[in-house]
């Protein structure tokens, strides 16, 4: 039952502390595998992940926190559902944050963190490829992370990693569109601006992108998918 703290004792300097409840969930919301309002209970986390009640109880607030999932005093955790205002406040926040550290990587990026860029969008395209939509998701929001680390801007860079995890809520209540994905050819020309340190193309092109996926919601309600706990955590082999 204390996987976590075995790992805790063995892991090497310097490498961060995971629970797996909190990777394990939060990668099932950016996969678009866990959808928005699904309950959280504790006992079948703990099952779930093999950890125990307080190892759940603490990733759940580490989630809390994150704004991913929604604690109810004495009556447990919800995945989040993010409502029509709280959804315009989070696209409406990375449109101001995230054209600038665009701007930043241009200038900043050196040619090995261009290639992992690359690198990166030929796994976002073959995931979308081989139909793997949910990996394909998670990508494209790892894409902007991974810019927004190149920029060297860790205070800016802590926000959008949980702006963007919920944008995967968002997006996942909201979308009707095909547009309200990051779509692969706006990546790769946003990495192309990078690539090329032109850091006012960047900057447009980040924000003009996070505009068209703002401006592809659709603020309405959506139906629940009747799926158990178990079938949305652990992926499909
Ligand atoms: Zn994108």
């Amino acid at each position: 039952m204390d996987d976590y703290r075995d790992t805790h004792a063995d892991r090497k300097d310097g490498e961060a502390l995971v629970n797996p409840v909190v990777a394990g969930v939060a990668r099932a919301i950016h996969e678009h595998r866990l959808p928005p309002g699904t309950r959280l209970a504790e006992t079948e986390l703990s099952d779930i992940f093999g950890v125990s009640r307080t190892i759940v109880r603490s990733g759940l607030q580490e989630l809390a926190h994150g704004h991913l999932v929604t604690l109810k005093a004495n009556r447990g955790a919800w995945v989040a559902k993010p409502g029509p205002d709280e959804a315009r406040e989070v696209f409406e926040a990375r449109e101001l944050v995230e054209p600038r550290t665009a701007r930043e990587a241009a200038r900043k990026a050196t040619a090995a963190q261009i290639d992992r860029l690359r690198q990166h969008l030929l796994e976002e395209s073959s995931s979308l490829t081989s139909r793997e939509y949910g990996q394909a998701l998670r990508l494209s929001g790892a894409f902007h992370i991974e810019i927004a680390r190149i920029s060297g801007q860790r205070t800016l860079l802590e926000f959008i990693e949980t702006l963007v995890g919920r944008s995967a809520l968002i997006i996942a209540l909201f979308w009707r569109n095909e547009r309200a994905r990051c779509d692969n050819h706006c990546h790769s020309t946003l990495l192309e601006a990078i690539a090329r340190h032109d850091g006012k193309e960047a900057e447009e092109f980040m924000r003009s992108h996070l505009v068209d996926i703002h401006s592809a919601l659709r603020f309405d309600e959506t139906d629940e998918n009747g799926k158990d706990l178990r079938s949305m955590l652990l992926p499909p082999d």
